[in-house]
């Protein structure tokens, strides 16, 4: 079998620090970090090995009856709370119901594992229904929250949990990665489109991001002469919307890096996410100003914060072609 830690490399440190005194693991732990690194993975994982009855170190026996439960993936005494439907909230209905789950003795093991992910989707009032589990925690269990957005669940639950951040790992280590995981073309875009979330950036290659981004870019540049933001918008919808506000990141931080390159003056080799579209980035960023370029990456940065939640993703996506409009035209 292979452990978490040799099929994402760079989970290591954390891992480590979770399994060192397995028997003094907190009864809640926050797991933080940007998408696409592994956290539910590496959660899964630790919940089999707090559930084994047997561990030799930090590896699960794998014969026990909890390791046969886990591998039937019905372990009475694991439970997993994310939305129902995806970018829907985690509701209050859905904490009573853990809460109550909660109160039951563990039917094999020695203790209950619960796993609330993305724990920042639950409601206020499923919020404050947690917060008293994690007062109050009944015996033996563990609660991991899995959160790429800490800073949006409440301060008095962030407080309760011991907190363990997970980061990416350097361009190269995930470069390598993607290599050893057979991506070929597009690995430097889709990493810098990601943040060098490995798991992040194989996803945007699977769904088609190199050979969509040619077309992200004819579209953009065809934009401002005759293009129409609305019908775009529906394409880059249909292409889908995160591999399309992923790609405009990248190219946007390529112009201002281009922006600023030029302004330095210094030519140091610049590393950039496209280098196969440095004309159209060099162009543009002799006609647009540094600080019109960092204002337009901040709003795509947080359009791809909010294609997480139930926005409507064809309005979004208008509303940033036509800022984009403004800025270059
Ligand atoms: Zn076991």
């Amino acid at each position: 079998m292979t452990s978490i830690t040799q099929s994402l490399p760079w989970l290591n440190d954390s891992w480590t620090k979770l399994t060192r005194q397995l028997e003094r693991t907190p009864h809640a732990l926050l797991f933080t970090g940007q998408p696409g690194l592994g956290k539910n993975r590496l959660a899964i994982e630790f919940a089999h090995l707090l559930l084994c009855m047997n561990p030799d170190g930090d590896t699960p026996c794998g014969s026990c009856k909890s390791c046969q439960l886990f591998a039937a993936t019905n372990h009475p005494d694991m439970k997993v709370v994310t939305p129902l439907e995806q970018g829907k909230s985690i509701g209050i209905d859905q904490i009573r119901e853990l809460n109550r789950y909660l109160t039951l003795t563990p039917h094999t093991s020695a203790r209950k594992v619960v796993l609330i992910s993305p724990a920042e989707e639950m409601t206020t009032a499923a919020a404050n229904s947690l917060l008293k589990q994690l007062e109050e925690p009944p015996l033996g269990s563990v609660l991991i929250l899995i959160s790429h957005h800490p800073h949006r669940l409440p301060a008095t639950i962030r407080s309760r949990c011991a907190r363990i951040d997970f980061r990416a790992p350097g361009p190269e280590e995930a470069t390598q990665w993607l290599a050893e995981h057979g991506a070929t073309t597009g690995v430097t875009a889709a990493l810098a489109a990601s943040g060098n979330a490995p798991l992040a950036a194989q996803a945007l290659l699977e769904q088609g991001f190199v050979e969509e981004r040619d077309k992200f870019l004819i579209d953009l540049l065809s934009l401002t002469r005759d293009g129409n933001p609305i019908s775009c918008a529906e394409r880059w919808q249909k292409s889908g919307s995160e591999t399309a506000l992923a790609w405009l990141q990248g190219f946007l931080l390529d112009v201002l890096k281009a922006s600023l390159h030029a302004a330095s003056n210094k030519g140091e080799p610049v590393d950039w996410s496209n280098p196969d579209a440095l004309n159209a980035i060099q162009t543009i960023a002799a006609q647009v100003p540094a600080k019109q370029t960092a204002e337009l990456l901040e709003v795509v940065n947080e359009g791809r914060r909010l294609l997480t939640t139930q926005i409507d993703e064809r309005l979004l996506i208008e509303d940033i072609l036509i800022r984009w409009n403004r800025v270059v035209a």
